[in-house]
């Protein structure tokens, strides 16, 4: 029974986003009805997904870290977790660096003169990054919806109460798991709508952009896709079936409802609760996702970091700058690491790449070639990224059976 309303969702999900395409393509002349008259409905969503979040993502890291009723599990799988990501999102890189060098002479050559962008002067520097990461007040991260210092607040605490447990003895912990299950039960609600969610999210941004967007950055966009999908395909399925036994086939067509909401919100966090089930039904431990897929959300952005290597190699073609390999691995270094700071929102992914440029000494302007097409970057990025947590959960929830199979 369960099974069967799941599915039904799964499809509504389907049909909404191919509404939304038809509607959106049939309204491409009159986009202020589309953004005036349909985007609030999506704005409605993402506001009641992003009011849930914080506090899901809290207790959930916690719920999480208390269920493993040990610092050194926790070590065992937070270390699993670090170094997947790290590995899949150097890898992601790399791969947007060698297609994007490659399909080089395809990229137009862009007018860049009196190009002008306003990075953000909180987001771009590496040490205020990592200083932000740490919270000094405990109401601010929910108020700012600052995810990583949600994260590390919820990580403190997680572990203190284990430590208050092996202290005192026989602590309880299930106020954790009943505000855990309110903020659960409270997503599966928000779910639902996805549908609605879906359709007045997409149509308004087919409606605006319509197919001539494509235009002139058709070619910088379409290596950005192959990428996603080569990396997807290859990273994820190489991952999965080797490490998570499981058929990638069977991961993909689990993981679509997901993939389709990602597509549409272009938010990680927005999919979270959506990834986390699809995540369970392919059998990753409610234990590890709870855990693995909020931290992934926030600092796990493997489409993000092909997106940045792509449009590093972009602008600099259209600055008719030669990267050097020195520059490359810079680039490398600074993606992966600008992904971790990138919040699981539309458009963070375009904030951050200007410290990549930054790095490596390129016009921090150049963001303006691709400002224009973003969200269409956006919506690609997001779908890797998520599915890049989903395999991480999968792979460590099998890692963690063997390890206990091994010890019994
Ligand atoms: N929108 C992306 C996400 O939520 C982040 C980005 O802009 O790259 O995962």
């Amino acid at each position: 029974m369960q099974e069967k309303k799941k599915m039904a969702l799964s499809t509504q999900i389907f049909i909404a986003l191919v509404l939304a395409i038809i509607a959106g393509i049939a309204l491409t002349g009159h986009p202020e009805f589309a953004t005036g008259y349909i985007k609030p409905f999506g704005t409605i969503f993402l506001n009641l997904i992003k009011w849930i979040v914080g506090p899901l993502v809290f207790f959930s890291i916690m719920a999480g870290v208390v269920s493993m009723r040990d610092i050194k599990k926790v070590g065992t799988i937070g270390g699993s977790t670090v170094v997947y990501y790290m590995c899949t999102t150097a890898f992601a890189v790399a791969i947007g660096l060698l297609f994007a060098n490659l399909f080089k002479g395809a990229f137009p050559v862009l007018s860049t003169t009196g190009l002008t962008f306003e990075p953000s002067a909180t987001s771009v520097n590496f040490m205020d990054t990592l200083v932000g990461i740490f919270p000094s007040n405990f109401v601010v991260p929910f108020v700012e919806a600052n995810m990583l210092q949600i994260i590390v607040a919820s990580l403190i605490i997680g572990f203190a109460l284990i430590l208050l447990s092996d202290s005192k003895g026989n602590v309880e912990f299930t106020f954790v798991d009943i505000a855990n299950d309110i903020c659960m039960k409270a997503m599966e609600m928000i779910i639902k709508l996805s549908p609605i969610g879906v359709f007045c999210l997409l149509c308004p941004v087919v409606a605006e952009n319509g197919p001539s967007v494509l235009g002139s950055l058709a070619k910088v966009l379409l290596v950005a896709y192959i990428c996603y999908i080569v990396h997807a395909v290859v990273v994820y399925s190489l991952t999965v079936s080797t490490l998570g036994h499981l058929s990638p086939i069977t991961f993909f067509k689990g993981m679509m409802p997901a993939i389709i909401m990602a597509f549409s919100s272009a938010s990680s966090v927005g999919t979270l609760p959506l990834n986390m089930e699809c995540s369970e039904k392919l059998g990753a431990d409610k234990e590890v996702t709870s855990f693995v897929l909020p931290l992934g959300a926030t600092i796990n952005m493997d489409g993000t970091a092909i997106y940045q290597g792509v449009c590093s190699v972009f602008i600099a073609s259209c600055f008719g700058i030669q990267l050097t390999f020195a520059q490359m691995l810079t680039i490398v270094l600074t993606a992966t690491l600008a992904s971790i700071g990138t919040a699981g929102v539309p458009g963070a992914g375009m904030v951050m790449l200007a410290m990549v440029l930054q790095s490596v000494g390129l016009p921090v302007e150049g963001i303006a070639l691709v400002a224009g097409v973003d969200r269409i970057f956006d919506m690609g990025r997001t779908v890797v990224n998520i599915t890049g947590d989903a395999s991480c959960a999968v792979v460590v929830s099998e890692m963690q059976r063997r390890r206990l199979a091994k010890k019994k």
